[in-house]
């Protein structure tokens, strides 16, 4: 009797509360309904439908993990859950949650002053109000502290002067959380998307999540009153704390595009016939999907096992790095074994591994390169910084 769901294999959802099993099911039939039949095309033509933000409000996910504000306060493993379908969908439709709940969201939520969070939270959460995260410069990624984005005070006012790159939703935003260097250290703002001076290009010929909105940000004399800055953000901790929750999210999130790839090759093999039987009953195919499936489960253990360190309070910033450069290296690696089960046909846009694998090539790049996490857990191995 084969499984239907690969992460049956060490019974993944007997670990989870009724709770959490029933908000991966409600994620995973929203995926299902609005998401699978439509996302190839999304891929292709380049595009992210503005119109699903608002669907994505009404299930709940969007800074589902926050308190107030119209958020629905879930657990961390529950939001890790909802990652996980989302991204069984699309990374791109996870980035869009990531980005809208763990990044610019949560940047208001934690550092911003009341009236902040009164005027932006509620419509975030909604889906009605998009935001994007604005860290990344031309110059400068993995190093942000060397960033060259400035603000300036003249009088009460803040003048910000720079751009950022890669910033995912950066052209359909409302509004940026952008972090730039001031005199007293680095500092976050908050820029509504009409602000003169403030511009915003998509980048196109992407070959990675192209069901994602990808943008470049120009700030030129962008005047911005005092109460634009969030009053609790001091130093470059505040930006990185953010990462650290989207993280997280990818953490679940790239197991759950391994899921859907794995799912789809299990299908695909018993029901291709070469040489009078299913390739599924070739001792070769077996072996990847035992191989896939192994890697599969244990990055969805140390993804829950993570987010039981979050609920505890106790998840350190090096756990995360360790889930983000397992599970992400993981799921490429999955999603590029699968594309070979499927033969010929997995070059198309008609199975999801390729897709899958393209976009996972961003995921482990974003939110800290495979790189830089491993010189992170390498630190914390040694005691010596070798990214410096
Ligand atoms: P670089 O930092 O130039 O790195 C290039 C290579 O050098 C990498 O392999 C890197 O690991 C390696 N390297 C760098 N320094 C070291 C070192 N010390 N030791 C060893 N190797 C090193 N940013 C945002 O702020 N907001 C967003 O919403 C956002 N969305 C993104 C969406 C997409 C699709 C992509 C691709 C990127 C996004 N980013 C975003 C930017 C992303 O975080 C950066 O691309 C990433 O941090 C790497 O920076 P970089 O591209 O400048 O590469």
């Amino acid at each position: 009797m084969a499984l239907t769901d690969p992460l049956e294999l060490l019974d993944f959802d007997g670990l989870l509360s009724d709770e959490e099993r029933q908000i991966r099911e409600t994620v995973a039939r929203f995926v299902t309904e609005h998401v699978r039949p439509y996302v190839a095309d999304w891929f292709e033509d380049g595009t992210f439908p503005r119109e699903l933000a608002p669907e994505l409000g009404k299930l709940g996910v969007l800074g589902m993990h926050l308190d107030g504000y119209g958020c629905a306060g879930t657990s961390a493993v529950a939001y890790g859950l909802a990652c996980l379908e989302l991204e069984s969908g699309d990374s791109g439709l996870r980035s869009f949650v990531s980005v809208q709940g763990s990044l610019a969201m949560f940047s208001i939520w934690k550092y911003g002053s009341e009236d902040q969070k009164t005027e932006w939270l509620p419509r975030m959460a909604a889906g009605e109000a998009i935001g994007c995260f604005g860290l990344t410069e031309p110059d400068f990624g993995s190093d942000p502290a060397n960033m060259r984005t400035r603000a300036a005070r003249d009088g009460d006012d803040w003048i910000l002067n720079g751009s950022k790159m890669w910033i995912t939703n950066g052209s359909i935003a409302d509004v940026a959380t952008v972090w730039a260097q001031t005199e007293d250290g680095v500092r976050g703002f908050l820029v509504p998307r009409d602000t003169p001076g403030f511009t915003s290009r998509t980048i196109k010929r992407k070959l990675s999540l192209r069901a994602s909105i990808t943008g470049e940000l120009s700030l030129d004399d962008v005047r911005l009153p005092a109460s634009a800055q969030l009053p609790l953000a001091k130093g470059l901790g505040a930006p990185l704390s953010c990462l650290g929750e989207a993280r997280f999210g990818i953490v679940f999130g790239s197991t759950g595009a391994a899921l859907d790839s794995l799912r789809t090759v299990i299908g695909y093999a018993n029901s291709r016939i070469q040489f009078g039987k299913p390739i599924a009953a070739f001792q070769l195919t077996q072996q990847k999907l035992a191989d896939m499936a192994v890697d599969l489960n244990t990055a969805a253990l140390l993804a829950l096992h993570l987010g039981r360190l979050k609920d505890a309070g106790t998840l350190k910033p090096h756990q995360i790095s360790v889930g983000k450069l397992n599970n992400v290296r993981r799921a490429l690696a999955i999603a590029r074994e699968c594309r070979t089960i499927l033969g010929g046909s997995g070059i198309t846009l008609d199975y999801s591994p390729l897709r899958h694998a393209n976009n996972l090539e961003s995921v482990l790049t974003y939110e800290g390169t495979s790189e830089i996490h491993t010189l992170v857990i390498g630190q914390t191995l040694t005691g010596h910084a070798a990214y410096r």
